[in-house]
């Protein structure tokens, strides 16, 4: 793909179904994408331009650099120190401080607990005996999770008593860890919002997600019978914890609700699972926000058109005669081949009423084959 320099150009490192939806995001604005991701088959590079190799390509970094207005990441797992080396030579939205916080668990509950956001007990797990006194101290059942490149569950398990303790870490490779608390959470919930270049902000409304095996499988916005005044006090602490960060672009904050309080469990310093709703959903989507704030454009509006509704497809997807079928649902397929547990598109709906939402819901799962294995 060319790209006519007269428009802006964003680089994007990694080139998955959210680097996809920025780059179409992009093109109703006139904003190209180009990507960087060492997949011959990247599902971003049917719609953006694509560079294929890894980010520590010395080789082909220079012609990825070149002519980009500013550069992003689409994923977490990118070495602190290549980003470093990459915000000296252009403008990087988000920066490293962003980075480096949301990729290691341990840095991001300090860093919840600095801002004043709840948190659930937890501990750091270096060692054995580090384990054994947290597993006394906080209890069982308790959730060890490596610090860093877990996702969708993945680098985590669940401690039913102190004797299986040892064996989940070792399972773990004796990774350095946390040990949390289990929270028999009521609602999980989670706050999508971004930050610009000038220090604004702007919030979605709570969503209200659902998994199935650790990977998500529906969001459901705004959340409903959610307490005002918790939800103002969870703004003001992210606009906190943005403005520390001195982030620029999207960013999520997913919660566990318990008796009506918010307990922060992970935040991502990019464009969400659980903001795609925002695409048909709201004035301006994740993905063009993301885009504005990259490129220092002003924020856009983030009220909800309606009761709003999203569901993955996981490791299977309907056939497009079959999605298209389903009044009052949009559908988003990745062009990713289907794969057990992977996200290959997503069903999108905006309705009336929250009762017109819930049946688009059900709708929606079935035909996303939703409580199968996948
Ligand atoms: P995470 O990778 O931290 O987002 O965890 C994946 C999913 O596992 C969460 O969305 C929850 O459903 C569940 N989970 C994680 N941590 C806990 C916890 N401390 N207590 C209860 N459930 C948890």
């Amino acid at each position: 793909m060319t790209n006519a320099r007269d428009q802006p150009l964003v680089g994007c490192i990694g080139g998955g179904q959210l680097a996809r939806m920025l780059a179409l995001a992009g093109h109703r604005l006139g904003v190209c994408v180009r990507v960087l991701d060492p997949k011959p088959d990247a599902c971003a590079g049917l719609v953006a331009d694509h560079v294929c190799a890894s980010y520590d390509d010395a080789l082909a970094l220079p012609g990825f650099l070149h002519g980009l207005d500013a550069l992003t990441y689409e994923f977490e797992s990118i070495p602190v120190e290549v980003v470093e080396a990459l915000e000296a030579r252009i403008i990087m939205r988000p920066g490293s401080r962003s980075l480096r916080v949301c990729q290691d668990r341990l840095l991001e509950k300090e860093f919840f607990e600095r801002v004043g956001l709840d948190v659930h007990p937890w501990r750091p797990i270096e060692n054995e005996a580090q384990l054994g006194a947290a597993v006394g101290a906080i209890g069982t059942p308790c959730v060890l999770k490596r610090r860093r490149g877990g996702y969708d569950g993945k680098g985590q398990r669940i401690i039913e008593d102190e004797s299986g303790a040892l064996k989940a870490w070792e399972e773990l490779d004796r990774a350095p860890c946390i040990l949390e608390a289990f929270v028999p959470f009521q609602r999980e919930l989670s706050l999508i919002g971004a930050r610009s270049k000038n220090g604004d902000t702007a919030f979605w409304p709570l969503v209200e997600n659902r998994h199935e095996g650790g990977i998500l499988r529906a969001s459901v916005a705004p959340a409903l019978a959610v307490n005002g005044e918790v939800v103002e006090r969870a703004h003001d602490q992210a606009c906190v914890l943005l403005h520390e960060l001195m982030h620029i672009g999207v960013f999520a904050i997913e919660f566990f609700e318990l008796d009506g309080r918010l307990y922060a469990n992970e935040a991502a310093p990019r464009v969400h699972n659980t903001g795609h709703w925002t695409i048909e959903g709201s004035h301006v989507s994740q993905f063009e926000q993301h885009l504005r704030a990259v490129l220092g454009l002003p924020l856009g509006f983030t009220e909800a058109l309606g009761h709003c509704a999203m569901v993955n497809m996981i490791g299977q997807a309907p056939s497009l005669a079959d999605a298209t079928a389903l009044e009052g649902v949009r559908a988003h397929y990745y062009a990713k081949p289907t794969r057990p547990g992977r996200k290959v598109g997503h069903l999108s709906t905006v309705q009336p009423t929250p009762a017109d939402r819930d049946d688009a819901l059900a709708r929606m799962m079935i035909l996303a084959g939703a409580g199968r294995s996948a």
